[in-house]
């Protein structure tokens, strides 16, 4: 059963966004410190997919020993899954591009992990603002040497922007890889 995971910084609205998605009210939970709850958790989704929720990065106030087991964690949990197909990676919109999220997604692509961006809390600001935020990324990524922009969304989990594109692009990854299976 393919496995699409979402993955962000504390208090990105991962779990806001988990819960928008599958139409649960709190079927993911904000846990308020690495290691104090279930690290990764599993939701089987219309029973043909999983979506993993992972812990989020970027306490600010956990030891240095804490950061580390928590990335080796995350980082093996990338390297060992071969059900994964897609890491949702949130960002929040209202930022500019975040140093911690910037690791991340290049980690992901030298990792060769393929991966989605999804901006969240878009009802916080304006379109045009949205917009900014969006293109600075992509800037960055340009200058970071990535030859096309990776697939995103922008979503809000207080009125539920987003939420058809991205059970959409599931629903279709899903099918191309069914379709593939049978030859
Ligand atoms: P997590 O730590 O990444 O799981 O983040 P949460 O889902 O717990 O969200 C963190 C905070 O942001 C909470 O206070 C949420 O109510 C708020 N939040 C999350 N998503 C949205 C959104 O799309 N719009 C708005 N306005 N607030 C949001």
């Amino acid at each position: 059963i393919p496995e699409y995971a979402f993955i962000g910084r504390s208090n990105v609205g991962k779990s806001s966004l988990i819960n928008m998605l599958t139409g649960h009210k709190s079927l993911a939970k904000t846990s308020a410190r690495p290691g104090k709850t279930q690290l990764i958790n599993h939701f089987l989704i219309n029973k043909n997919w999983f979506l993993v929720d992972l812990p989020g990065y970027g306490y600010a106030r956990v030891s240095k020993s804490t950061k580390a087991t928590f990335q080796k964690f995350i980082t093996d949990y990338f390297e060992t899954r071969a059900q994964l197909v897609c890491a949702f990676v949130l960002i929040d919109s209202r930022l500019e591009p975040q140093k911690i999220d910037v690791e991340f997604i290049n980690y992901l692509g030298e990792s060769g992990i393929p991966f989605c961006m999804i901006f969240t809390k878009a009802d916080k600001l304006g379109k045009t603002q949205v917009q900014k935020n969006v293109a600075a990324y992509k800037k960055h990524l340009l200058a970071n040497d990535w030859e096309e922009i990776p697939q995103y969304f922008v979503t809000s989990s207080a009125d539920g922007t987003g939420r058809e594109e991205i059970l959409k692009y599931i629903g279709a990854v899903n099918d191309e890889i069914n379709s593939g299976s049978q030859f």
